[in-house]
C-alpha cells in the first residue's frame, strides 16, 4: 500500500518550495495547478465543456484555449467566475483522482500537491495532510517580494483566502517555513525518514 501526503499551504508560503524538497528526493508529486492547465488542452472534455459553457469565442483558431478573452468574460463577474468553476471542476478532481492512482501503483509515497485541498474537500483522498506554514508578516514580505506587489495588493491577496492559522490546526503534518531554506529542508527530511521513507 502506497501513501499519499496532501500537501497545501497559503500563497507564498513556500509550498512549491517544500514540495521540491519531495521531489529531489526522488518521490512523483500530482500538482493540481498542472492538472488544472491539462484538462483543458485542444481536444479535451473539458475544454469542449468550456466552450459549451462560454461560447466558441473562447477557443483559438488553433484550437487552444483563449486564456485572455476567458479572463476578459470573467474579470469582475462572480457569477461567471462561480460558472467557470463549476464547470472546470468535476475534470480536475477526476483527473487528480486519476494521476494519484496511477502513481500509488508504483510508489511507496506520493505528494498531491493541491493549492486549494481544503477549500476544495480533497482531504478523504490523502493519508495525510501537511500545510506549509509562515508566520503572516514573513508572508507578507515574500508575497510582495515575489510578485512585485504594494504591502495593500499583497495583503488583499492574503485576506482572500482561508487564513494560514486555520489551515495549520487542520493539519497532520506542518512544516514552518518561516526559516532559511535549509531549516524546512530539514523538517522534510525528518519526516522522510521518521515515517521510513527513506533511511
Ligand atoms: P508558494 O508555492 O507557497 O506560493 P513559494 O515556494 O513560491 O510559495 O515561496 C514564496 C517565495 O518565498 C518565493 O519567492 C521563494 O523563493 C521564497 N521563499 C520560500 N521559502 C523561503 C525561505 N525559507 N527563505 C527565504 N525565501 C523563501
Amino acid at each position: 500500500m502506497s501513501y499519499v501526503l496532501g500537501i497545501t499551504g497559503g500563497i507564498a508560503s513556500g509550498k512549491s518550495t517544500v514540495v521540491n524538497v519531495f521531489r529531489s528526493a526522488g518521490f512523483p508529486i500530482v500538482d493540481g495547478d498542472v492538472v488544472a492547465r491539462e484538462v483543458v488542452e485542444p481536444g479535451t472534455p473539458g475544454l469542449f465543456a468550456l466552450v459549451e459553457a462560454f461560447g466558441e469565442m473562447i477557443i483559438t483558431p488553433k484550437g487552444t484555449l483563449n486564456r485572455r478573452k476567458l479572463g476578459n468574460l470573467i474579470f469582475r463577474d462572480e457569477e461567471e467566475r462561480k460558472k467557470l468553476n463549476r464547470t472546470l471542476e468535476p475534470f480536475i478532481r477526476n483527473e487528480i483522482d486519476r494521476q494519484i492512482e496511477v502513481a500509488r501503483k508504483s510508489n511507496s509515497l506520493v505528494i498531491a500537491d493541491i493549492p486549494l485541498l481544503y477549500e476544495g474537500h480533497y482531504e478523504n483522498k490523502m493519508d495525510a495532510i501537511a500545510v506549509v506554514y509562515i508566520d503572516q508578516d514573513t508572508q507578507l514580505r515574500r508575497l510582495m517580494v515575489r510578485n512585485q506587489l504594494s504591502e495593500m495588493e499583497a495583503m488583499n491577496r492574503i485576506n482572500s483566502q482561508m487564513p494560514l492559522n486555520e489551515k495549520k490546526h487542520l493539519a497532520d503534518v506542518i512544516f514552518d517555513n518561516s526559516g532559511t531554506l535549509e531549516e524546512t529542508a530539514d523538517q522534510v527530511i525528518k519526516w522522510l525518514k521518521k515515517q521510513a521513507f527513506i533511511e
